[in-house]
């Protein structure tokens, strides 16, 4: 029997353990809660996290506990640092709609249910195994692999910001919290406060989220119903206006499609189809952000930030959010930027733009793209790995959103969803399916190997 053979059949054989292990985790529900003394994210988070070290620990794992914040466990004891694996044990939510309880495992038709199971829990477990399976198995290995857990990707990765003050990362990093093949660029990515003073707008709001289209905007001005319908009529976007009259006032509400801000084109902005109709009727700050923001554009042309590169592709933004605030027209504008650009430079072709219709311009989110070369022995490495267990082409993906790995130096994002996958991640009856999880046990096994085995 080959290695691969062997490891399969290592992790076929321990099924029924990895499903009773993921139970543990996903009966506590880590979602963040008010901090409390040693408890940064909240109490339920320290129990997951405490919970999967006393299993680390029942393998043979060593294990230490980063001040709660994160915990870690090695496959050698006193090793070099060499291979990191980071997952998280925070989920977010249940939120509604379940047909299954959310926080106790639930198996059927192939598929394990459970609030975390595909993000991030499954894949811990997976990680886990694989380490387990390199140990139980005797394959020699020289360099260690550290097995990081954390408690705070959900909402922020404070978790990790802390990890990194105290200790440093291995050399070589990745998270089992993204998708396969290899994510191996993630764009950069700005948050802005744009603001121009407001004259005819009463009141106004577009989404309730910063990094997605909004699929609704609303806003009571000092117009005509009739004038506005008319102008509504002439647009003819694919978007629906419903115009009435309240209080002496005209209310619009527009109605497009949800997105997400990584991947605008997929949705129909509402709240730049309401400026583009406040425009045309002559309302001199919905002009001024029409000009910048035109209804139907996603590569950032008109507010001067439009640019591409080879490897990462193009600028993406969205205007997602509005409100009237001190006077002004406050709105607030999400940016994905390729690797080509900096935080800086786009933030100056902005500024330049928004000064010309008397838009100012203050960024609240600023993070850089992230990028770790394609030609680097681990990425190769890794989907060598990937093209060698599952019988699939393995390239390297860029993405606009962020991973785990954003704020590190060299990590990428390496599985756990596979190309085409359901999983119902983030929504009612999350789940991973029982072959996808051995599956990437079994990937991750093979990876440990090719990376620190000891070479023959
Ligand atoms: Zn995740």
């Amino acid at each position: 029997m080959n290695r691969k053979e062997m490891i399969r059949n290592y992790i076929t054989s321990k099924r029924d353990e990895m499903v009773s292990d993921l139970a543990e985790l996903i009966r506590i529900p880590s979602v963040m809660s008010e901090p409390s003394d040693g408890c940064p994210f909240g109490e339920n988070n320290v129990r997951a996290l405490r919970k999967a070290e006393e299993i680390c620990r029942k393998y043979g794992f060593f294990t230490h506990n980063c001040d709660n914040y994160a915990i870690s466990a090695d496959l050698l004891n006193n090793g070099e640092k060499h291979l990191g694996i980071l997952c998280h044990l925070d989920v977010v939510p249940e939120g509604n709609g379940w047909t299954k309880p959310p926080f106790e495992l639930t198996a059927e038709d192939g598929k394990l249910f459970g609030r975390g199971a595909i993000d991030d829990k499954g894949p811990a477990i997976a990680a886990l195994y694989a380490m387990r399976c390199v140990k139980e198995l005797g394959f020699t290995i020289d360099k260690n692999v550290r097995l990081i857990l954390g408690s705070n990707e959900e909402n922020g990765s404070a978790d990790m910001e802390y990890y990194q003050k105290r200790e440093s990362f291995p050399p070589l990093l990745f998270t089992p919290d993204g998708s396969y093949p290899l994510i191996n660029i993630e764009k950069g990515m700005m948050r802005i406060k744009l603001s121009h003073k407001c004259e005819k707008i009463v009141s106004i709001s577009g989404g309730a989220m910063v990094n997605a289209v909004p699929e609704a905007a609303k806003a009571q001005v000092k117009i005509p119903a009739e004038t506005l319908r008319r102008t509504a009529e002439r647009l003819a976007a694919n978007v629906r206006f419903d115009i009435t009259e309240e209080d002496g006032l005209t209310v619009i509400s527009a109605h497009g499609k949800s997105a997400h801000a990584s991947t605008p084109e997929l949705g129909t902005n509402a709240l730049t189809a309401l400026l583009k109709l406040l425009a045309e009727c002559d309302v001199e700050e919905a002009k001024a952000f029409a000009a910048l923001f035109p209804f139907g554009e996603t590569d950032g042309a008109s507010c001067g930030i439009k640019c591409s590169d080879e490897v990462s592709g193009a600028v993406t933004t969205v205007l997602s959010m509005a409100e009237i605030s001190g006077g002004k027209l406050v709105c607030t504008q999400d940016i994905r930027f390729p690797v080509c650009e900096s935080c800086k430079g786009i933030l100056e072709k902005l500024e330049n733009a928004a000064k010309a219709v008397c838009v100012s311009v203050e960024p609240i989110m600023q993070s850089e793209p992230h990028h770790v070369s394609a030609e680097s022995d681990f990425v190769k490495t890794l989907l060598n790995v990937y093209e060698n267990v599952t019988g699939e082409r393995g390239e390297p993906i860029a993405i606009g959103g962020g991973t785990y790995v954003h704020e590190t130096e060299n990590g990428v994002a390496f599985g756990a969803e596979f190309p085409g996958d359901e999983n119902n991640m983030h929504g009612a009856d999350e789940f991973i399916k029982e072959e996808s999880l051995l599956l990437n046990a079994e990937i991750y096994a093979n990876a440990i190997i090719a990376l620190c085995g000891k070479e023959e």
